[in-house]
């Protein structure tokens, strides 16, 4: 029994790289397989058969069945021409992958408009045309009472986060996560899922960025993306998970309570400096109440200097034999710091020492972030915040050190004494419970005059806790755990969100 069996699914883009393991796991699962590829080149040009032929014979090799289309899904022919092969073959379609992707690279000033218009066509305007072209399937078998599929986009950390020389790339890549979202809202009544994978592995595509190590390979993404298109997700939606070679992780949106400005005079411009923060900050960074009790945060000059003076009581001996290193950390808006590893010892010290063998460049915020973990350090180099002039002794002084020991050794020396208060305090309930008691509680709460003639059926389904369902009739309200009726309405919500709103520390709209 394989997890896709029976279905059809369509992968764009699956004749080389991430898209051709995707095709490889979802055959071994039972999918029959749509191989689509156009078979260019890296930047898009030329085109031809190989590709998408010899990922067909592999999987035919392997006792699964496919068939290869080589149309491109950048144009409307091409996008409806990969359904129909779909359709020809084996008669309909419940899973499509849009994975298809070309990179034309320069920076914003060098950019030509071809590099941006082929980006763009590809990713964006070929995901959005493939999208179409299966919901409209979809809407027909569901008028036939044959409801349910899933879509799985490809975005990337470059189009989530930003990178540099990548204007049309991560435009294009941000506009898949937006049609992630608003997709999600609009298939949701037909029992179609719609997620959104932001890959790092070693393709053809990354074979020159340095930052995307060897270890991290396509087939470790293709669970992900296996997971988004099989029944075991069918409560989750509108969502963007990250894959980094083992490593999973979600990107989430976040809008923050704001601050409300009383009256009606405007906003003025020199408020919103004055207040940008408590404009910005999460319910967690808002000022807490009785600021005398308050202990003052750590500037990120203190806890640079905290880290840097705990390192030599975290480094790892064993992990740095033969490694000798004169590290410089020229830090903005923060003291300087070398670090001199040698025989099998590590000292650090204020200012330039030596003769470097590495020069890292960094700000205090960034540098502070990622020694407090709010920031990977990969991440930061990624960004281009991190700089180092010798990735080798980079690489060396990541396994050299114990960071968990540092963060903790940091928390420690931050906190002063451990509160002991912590280990009496009640544990608090799991955001499934705060909603359990939430949907329990409502029916208490409904205010019938309000509620004249509205009859409704709403299911929701949240991510990481237990369906519910209320319905409104005849001025009263019912709620139920579990999905129950025909809903008029389907709200999707992550557990962790709908516990914030139900505690009132996230506002619904
Ligand atoms: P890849 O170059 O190995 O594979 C992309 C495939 O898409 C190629 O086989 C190519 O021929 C095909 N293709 C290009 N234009 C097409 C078109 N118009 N119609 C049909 N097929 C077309 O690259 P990859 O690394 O496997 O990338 C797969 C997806 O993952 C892309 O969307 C990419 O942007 C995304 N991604 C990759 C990484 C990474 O680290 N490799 C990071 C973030 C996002």
């Amino acid at each position: 029994m394989g997890l896709l069996d029976g279905k059809v699914a369509i992968i764009t883009g699956a004749g080389n790289g991430i898209g051709r393991c995707h095709a490889l796991l979802f055959a071994q699962e039972g999918a029959k397989v749509v191989v689509n590829d156009v078979g260019g080149t890296l930047d898009g040009s030329g085109g031809g058969n190989a590709a998408a032929d010899q990922v067909v014979k592999e999987i035919e090799a392997a006792g699964g069945s496919a068939v290869a289309n080589y149309d491109s899904v950048a144009t409307y022919e091409g996008a409806n021409g990969v359904l129909k092969t779909a359709l020809d073959a084996y008669g309909r379609a419940d899973i499509l992958v849009n994975n298809a992707g070309i990179l034309r690279d320069k920076s914003l000033h060098k950019m030509e408009e071809a590099m941006w218009d082929a980006v763009i066509a590809v990713h964006l305007k070929g995901t959005f045309l493939c999208g179409q072209a299966f919901v409209r399937h979809v809407r027909e078998r569901a008028e036939q009472g044959d409801k349910g599929g899933a879509i799985v986009n490809t975005s990337s950390y470059a189009g989530l986060m930003g990178n540099f020389g990548q204007s049309n790339y991560s435009a294009a890549k941000a506009g898949i996560a937006g049609l992630t979202r608003t997709w999600a809202l609009e298939t949701a009544k037909l029992g179609v899922t719609v997620n959104c994978l932001a890959p790092m592995a070693k393709t053809r595509m990354t074979t020159d960025i340095a930052a995307v190590p060897d270890e991290m390979q396509p087939e470790q993404v293709a669970p992900m993306a296996l997971y988004l298109a099989c029944d075991l997700s069918a409560d989750v939606t509108g969502r963007v998970f990250g894959v980094h070679g083992q490593q999973l992780l979600e990107y989430r949106m976040i809008m923050t309570d704001g601050a409300t400005k009383e009256g009606q005079a405007l906003w003025t411009a020199s408020e919103i400096a004055a207040r940008l923060k408590e404009i910005s900050a999460l319910p967690h960074e808002q000022a807490a109440p009785g600021p005398a009790a308050a202990p003052q945060p750590l500037t990120p000059g203190q806890v640079i200097e905290q880290a840097f003076t705990l390192m030599p009581q975290v480094f790892l001996p064993a992990k740095a034999k033969g490694w000798q290193a004169v590290i410089q950390f020229e830090i903005k808006g923060a003291d300087d710091w070398t670090i001199t590893v040698a025989d099998g010892t590590c000292a650090t010290a204020k200012g330039k020492q030596g003769e470097a063998t590495c020069v890292v460049t960094v700000d205090a915020e960034t540098y502070a972030a990622v020694v407090k973990g709010e920031l990977k350090p990969e991440k930061a180099f990624m960004a281009g915040k991190i700089r180092a002039s010798n990735l080798a002794d980079m690489m060396k002084f990541g396994g050299a050190f114990d960071m968990k020991k540092a963060k903790e050794l940091a928390k420690q020396a931050a906190a002063g004494a451990a509160p002991a208060a912590a280990a009496a305090a009640p544990k608090p309930l799991t955001p499934g419970q705060v909603i359990d008691k939430a949907f329990e509680l409502l029916p208490q709460l409904f205010l019938p005059e309000r509620a004249k003639s509205w009859k409704a059926t709403i299911h929701f389904d949240i991510g990481g806790a237990d369906p519910w369902t209320i319905r409104v009739a005849d001025g009263a309200c019912s709620t139920t755990k579990g999905k129950e009726g025909e809903p008029s309405c389907v709200v999707t919500v992550d557990a962790e969100t709908y516990a914030a709103v139900v505690k009132g520390e996230l506002k619904p709209e």
